[in-house]
Parts: structure tokens; sequence; C-alpha cells
């Protein structure tokens, strides 16, 4: 619930400075940081200072900032329409700010809140979209931090979409009657097509998506994104797989993504879950596609969410494919597939100079045939195996490729619910491998490496595979461990 809100005593304005005069006094770090932040807009920039520092020198050369080589004067500040005090002394920034006040000039003096009329902002800058977080000057890393998550909020070309937004303001209003259609387009505008195509870089393709939908009549369109939700660690999600969340209408997720991300979304998001979890009801992958065109053909926005990434045994082909036959538009956002947050967690590089240069992702589970398949060549070969979905077939990724040739003294990692604070780690050789299939104690998904390169892995907090290794063998009936 938000409180009662309290009184600003300082009002945010947005104040024009286009081509205006704006001075600061000072020559070292604090009149730097103050041209930083005046930069970023088009005033027009007045140095008065007779001793800058390098850093400040080189950055008004390359800003085009107006340099007054002097000592302080009031006549300097003559025409100012804002004026900062920034000399990192106290009795020269109160005669600054008093000259200015004098002369009806709103001054700031640095870190010297009774000396100013007014606060400099933390700023988010898609121009001509901007976001000023003040505080009064309760906590300038406060303000920081706010803008930092308000800039991740953000997608970089939201100011191009401003722009592109008010050359069609004018046609809007003309075709579009007020009320409801004129929102609906422009809600669409800035969620839907055009953003996408700026998005992507395309401004051509934005600004005739955009005329398109002025002159459309019919619903609005849907788009699915294919979206990457990485290997658990909720902040392990990209940017743009955040930024796709706060604006779906509808989440539709796998069992393996995590509670936290799929919490991420839009509050008022419909959030539908379609399983793969053993034991659980689940849908279809045909039930899925169908869903994934219906939703879009209702003209919903929609995150179809993947562990990982959505191209790794994610089984976005064939939902891609019947988004294309049925016309949905739709798109892929990739995420940290579960191989690389295993490495990650193993400090394990995946290619190695000198050992192994190329890396294999597979599943153990195309291995029940009588050829060998591809990938075990390229194991031999020296590449670096990650086997996804393999605790079940453990043994059998094991015995064939050691029947293959591959030394049962290869190297090999496993790490269980990669990322999340509650993984577990093993290592050990190939031999061991079998007893993964037999541990009834890793019930989260399990990530398997398997090459000279895991050598170099940090095995520290690590267990030894081996320990269960009999066990293991035990327990299997006439299966050949070595
Ligand atoms: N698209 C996913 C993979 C889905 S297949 C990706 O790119 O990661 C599911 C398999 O991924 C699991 O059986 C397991 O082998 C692996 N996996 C997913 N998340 C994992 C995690 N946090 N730790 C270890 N393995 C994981």
């Amino acid at each position: 619930m938000s409180q009662p809100s309290a009184k600003l005593n300082a009002f945010p304005v947005f104040m024009r400075v286009e081509g205006e005069a704006v001075v600061i006094v000072g020559g070292g770090d604090e009149a730097l940081a103050k041209a930083r932040l005046l930069g970023q807009s088009s005033a027009r920039l007045v140095i008065v200072s007779d001793h800058v520092e390098p850093e400040l020198a080189d950055w008004m050369v390359a800003n085009n900032a107006e340099h007054i080589n002097a000592l302080y004067d009031p006549a300097y500040l003559d025409g100012a329409v804002l004026v900062f005090a920034a000399t990192g002394d106290a009795g020269q920034d109160r005669l600054i700010s008093d000259d200015a006040r004098r002369l009806g000039i709103p001054v700031n003096a640095v870190d010297r809140p009774e000396l100013c009329d007014f606060f400099t902002p933390a700023l988010v800058n898609r121009a001509p979209l901007a976001v000023a977080i003040g505080t009064e000057g309760a906590g300038p890393v406060l303000a920081q931090m706010v803008r930092s998550k308000i800039d991740r909020m953000l997608s970089p070309s939201l100011g191009s979409l401003a722009v592109l937004a008010a050359s069609f303001r004018e046609g809007a209003e003309k075709l579009l009657p007020k009320g409801s259609p004129r929102r609906r387009f422009w809600n669409e505008f800035f969620s839907g097509a055009p953003a996408r195509a700026l998005e992507n870089g395309q401004p051509e393709e934005a600004r005739e998506v955009a005329s398109a939908l002025l002159r459309r009549q019919e619903p609005t369109e849907g788009h699915i994104a294919l979206v990457g939700a990485g290997p658990g660690a909720e902040d392990l999600l990209t940017l743009r797989a955040h930024r796709h969340l706060m604006e779906a209408d509808v989440i539709v997720y796998d069992a393996l993504v995590p509670e936290a991300v799929i919490a991420m979304g839009r509050r008022d998001a419909e959030r539908l879950p379609v399983g793969k979890r053993k034991g659980c009801h689940s849908k279809s992958q045909a039930e899925i596609n169908d869903l994934l065109v219906s939703l879009g053909r209702e003209g919903k926005r929609v995150v179809r969410l993947k562990s990982g990434d959505p191209l790794v045994f994610g089984r976005a082909g064939e939902e891609m494919q019947a988004l294309r036959d049925a016309g949905i538009s739709y798109e892929v956002v990739p995420g940290v597939t579960a191989a690389f947050a295993a490495a990650a967690d193993f400090e394990l590089p995946l290619t190695l100079r000198g050992v192994t240069s190329s890396m294999v992702f597979t599943t153990g589970h195309d291995l029940k045939g009588k050829s060998l398949p591809d990938w075990a060549k390229l194991a031999i070969s020296g590449a670096t195996v990650a086997v996804y979905m393999g605790r079940s077939v453990a043994a059998d990724v094991a015995s064939r490729l050691i029947a293959a040739g591959l030394s049962p003294d290869t190297a090999v990692a496993v790490v269980e619910n990669a990322s999340l604070t509650s993984r577990r780690k093993f290592h050990g050789t190939l031999a061991d491998l079998p007893s993964l299939e037999d541990r009834t104690d890793l019930t989260g998904p399990v990530m398997t490496i398997i090459g000279d390169a895991v050598a170099g892995a940090n095995f520290d907090k690590s267990e030894p595979l081996a320990a269960q290794r009999h066990i293991g063998a035990a327990a299997r009936t006439g299966e050949t461990v070595a």
C-alpha cells in the first residue's frame, strides 16, 4: 500500500535550456561532474576558471564547451539561465550564489544545499524522454540506485520511439477518434511492432508499421517472444527478457523456470504453466503450439518462457514452425544455457588453448542405437561435451564413449541446480559417471561436462563422484562400467 504522500520541498520541472548559457564556476572534479550532467542537454556550457584540471580540459574540448580562463567575476554570469557554483571552496561558492541570486538566476552550489535554489537530479536519458530522480539531497546513493533500476527497465531505443511518436501525433489526432481507439493506437505504438522494429535497429520498418497501424481497422495483432529465462538464478535473466516480461499480457512457462523469474512479469499478466516435469500434468507439445497460436490470434503479447536458452533443447523449433505456419509474429530472446552456468560454477574453461577448441551440446538420449552419433566422435577428438538431460542415461554415455575409445580417465564435472545457491558439484572420471543414475539424492536438473578441459576446473567444494561408484555399479545389472 502506498503511504499518504508528504509534500515535496523541491518540485521537479523540466527547464528549456536549448542554446541558452549555463555557467559552471570551477575547474576541478565538482565542475566536471556538473559539466557531464549538463552536457546531456543542448545548453551552451560556459566554464569559468583560471585553473582547469586536465580531465575537465579534455572534456571541454570534446564537448565544445566555452572556457573563460579568468578569475571569477560576477559579470560572467550575465545572461545565463542557470549557474553552478562548483569551486570546492565554501566562501567562493557562497559569493557566486549571492551574485546569481542578486541577478535573479537560479543557482546550485555543489554539496551546499543551503546555497541552492534547485537540485540536480539523477538522470535516465532517452532524449527527448527523460526520467529525473530527486531526493532533496537525502541520498545521492539512493537516487543512483533508483536510476539504475529505471535505466534497466527502459529500452535504449525509447528515445527514437518518442521522436517517431511526435511525428505521428498530428496524424493520430486527425484519423483516430479521441478515447479508446486513439489510446489503443498509442498503446500498440509504444509496446507493439513499431517499438520492436526500433529495438531491432530498423527505423524505416518502424515508420512503415506505425503508418499501417494508424490506418488499420482490425483489432491488434499478437506477438510471441520465445524468451530464455536462464539457468535458474533470476539475475542471470537478460535485460531484454526482463523488459518483455514487464510488457507481457500472458506468460507461458515450463516447469524448470524459477518462480522468481515468473514473478518478474507484469502484475496483472496471466500466467500459464505448461509443465514438462516428470509426474506432473503437462501439455503435449502440440497443445502448447496450439495455445501459442490461439493467444497470438487473440492479439495477446505473449512471453513463452523457457529455461536456459530457448534454442537449446527447448523444442523452440516446433513452436516457431507453428507460429510461422499461422502467420503470427514472433522473436527469440536468448538466455544463459545450463552448460554455461555449470561451467561458471566450476570455473571451467569450455575451450582451453592447446587442449580443446570445440564444444558439443548434446543429450545422451541418442546413444541407444547401434551406430555412434557424430558427437561421440567429436568427444574422442577432444571436444568438450555438455550433456543435457543426461542423468538417467549416464551409464550409457560412459560405456559407449569408453567402448568407442575415449579414455575412462577423461575428466567429468557434474552440477546439480547450476547457478542456484542450492547447487551441488561433483567431479570424477568417465569411469565414475554411471554412479549418477542411481543417486536418489539428486532431485534438481543436472548438467554433465566431459573432456580434458574439465581438468582446468576448480574442484573446491566439489564432491568426488567415485564415492558412489561401487554402489552404483552394484545396483545395476549386467552393465560394464569400464
Ligand atoms: N533450454 C535449456 C535446456 C532444457 S533441457 C538450457 O538451455 O539450459 C533440460 C536440461 O537442462 C536438464 O535436464 C539439465 O540437464 C539442464 N539444466 C537446466 N537447468 C539446469 C541447472 N540449473 N543446472 C543443471 N542443469 C540444468
